[in-house]
């Protein structure tokens, strides 16, 4: 009680103060404890002081805390330079990618440190024809470093020393009221880095966060920008939201904004699959649930669910024509990834994953003798079994044919004999067992049929 009442008047006041362009935020406004700083983001933040630097936490976490989640990773802003930053922490190391940044470990926490920049003046800057920025790496200071951030609530910097934030652009008030919105003009600012745009999206839906009406407006008319951003970061946004824990909100927005076409190969694969989508939209949510169990997703696992539709519409369209099961499988597989491959949508490191649990899944029907022990011996029987599950709840598969794999894996070794089916009478080893429910969907379907 005398608590919540010494918070309130000290609430009361609290007060904003301005410094240079600044205003300060104190903790008693905003109520973010340096305890909720990560070890590794604190000791930096700390180290750099003591050695005479600026230093915030920055960015994503920030924002993250003052919304009452939980942030991914700190990140920490300061004037050092790479070099400087460098020195003060032994176990630290510059990685270079556009811009340099400095990474220091604590154990298994790796505090990504970047040095203060500046958005390049528009006489210098580089740019391609339509205007989006090809360079941006040059140093600036914390005011600077706040308005080359995207939107205002991705642009504060919080001191933990002093429990303060920093905040040029509004974006206090603005993460109060749940309101995304860009620093500065949206049109400049999507022609300088479209990918903005995607970020919008995402991070709208995965932090519950409106989209402000003029950061929102411009891009329907501005989407076809995203053309001329490299295909690789594109991949790399596009599998943020699938792995976001929000995938199927931000397909839906995506989708709203009309921002779905043509956008990536893998993202129309997607979206415009007809007989597919429900099977995509339950591995979605599937995938958003376990990252909202903390638990792990494999990209591997989320591209085969994406691309199985069309593996088994060329399965398909090869037995027709009188291919055998195996071989034809081997073909569809190879033929859909070749295509993946040449519009670089999907890494080919996944490759071997995919197949797998491709593969695994005509060998679920196969429950009698031995095999089915041999089955649960694969390496990615626990991936493949999770699929099987997937396509029974899509209706793909019949639902039996899980649950009989759900029980099988833990029974005894008693419950495992009475389950196994009989071998059938004068059945040729390899010769596949015909469909025993639903011949008809079956047929159409499923590839171990
Ligand atoms: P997440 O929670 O997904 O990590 P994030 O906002 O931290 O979200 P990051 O990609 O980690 O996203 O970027 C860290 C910070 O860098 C952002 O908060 C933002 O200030 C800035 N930033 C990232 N991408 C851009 C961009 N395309 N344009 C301008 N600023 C960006
Ligand atoms: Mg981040």
């Amino acid at each position: 009680m005398i608590k919540k009442f010494l918070k309130r008047v000290f609430r009361k006041s609290a007060k904003v103060r301005s410094s240079g362009n600044a205003q300060i935020i104190p903790f008693e406004l905003h109520g973010v404890s340096s305890d909720q700083i990560s070890y590794g983001g604190k000791r930096v933040t700390d180290g750099l002081q003591a050695a005479g630097y600026q230093a915030y936490v920055v960015g994503g976490a920030v924002r993250d805390l003052l919304l009452q989640r939980t942030p991914k990773d700190f990140d920490v802003a300061t004037d050092a330079t790479p070099e400087q930053v460098r020195r003060v922490f032994r176990r630290s190391r510059i990685i270079g990618r556009r811009f340099q940044l400095v990474h220091v470990m604590f154990g298994e926490e790796v505090v990504e440190v970047s040095t203060f920049r500046s958005l390049i003046e528009a006489e210098d800057a580089q740019t391609d024809e339509h205007g989006r920025l090809l360079r941006d790496n040059q140093f600036g200071d914390q005011e600077q470093d706040a308005a080359r951030r995207d939107f205002t609530a991705n642009a504060l910097f919080y001191d933990p020393a002093t429990q303060e934030i920093h905040d040029f652009h509004n974006g206090y008030a603005d993460t109060r009221k749940q309101v995304l919105r860009i620093i500065g003009d949206a049109k400049v600012r999507y022609r300088e880095d479209p990918v903005r745009m995607l970020r919008a999206v995402r991070l709208s839906a995965k932090l519950g966060m409106k989209l402000e009406a003029a950061t929102e407006a411009p891009i329907a008319a501005m989407k076809d920008l995203l053309e001329n951003v490299p295909q690789a970061r594109l991949l790399d946004e596009v599998l943020k939201m699938l792995l976001s824990g929000h995938s199927v909100e931000c397909i839906q927005q995506l989708r709203r904004m009309n921002l779905h076409h043509g956008l990536l190969p893998l993202l129309d694969i997607i979206l415009e699959q007809p007989m597919g989508e429900k099977f995509v939209m339950l591995a979605l949510r599937n995938t958003d649930e376990r990252i909202g169990q903390e638990k792990t997703v494999s990209p591997a696992f989320l591209f085969a669910a994406l691309l199985w539709h069309e593996v088994l519409a060329a399965w398909n369209l090869r037995v027709q024509q009188g291919g055998r099961p195996v071989g034809a499988m081997h073909e569809a597989m190879d033929e859909v990834l070749g295509r993946q491959k040449a519009q670089l949508a999907i890494p080919h490191r996944h490759d071997a994953v995919m197949k797998e649990i491709w593969l695994l899944q005509q060998r679920f029907e196969q429950r009698a003798g031995q095999r089915p022990f041999r089955l649960l011996e694969q390496p990615r029987f626990r991936a493949a079994f999770d699929f099987l599950l997937l396509r029974c709840a899509s209706g793909e598969s019949d639902d039996e044919l899980g649950l009989w794999w759900d029980e099988f894996q833990d029974a005894s070794a008693e419950r495992r004999a009475e389950m196994l089916q009989p071998e059938q009478a004068g059945e040729k080893k390899r010769r596949r067992r015909k469909p025993r429910k639903k011949p008809e969907a079956a047929a159409a379907e499923n590839p171990a049929a």
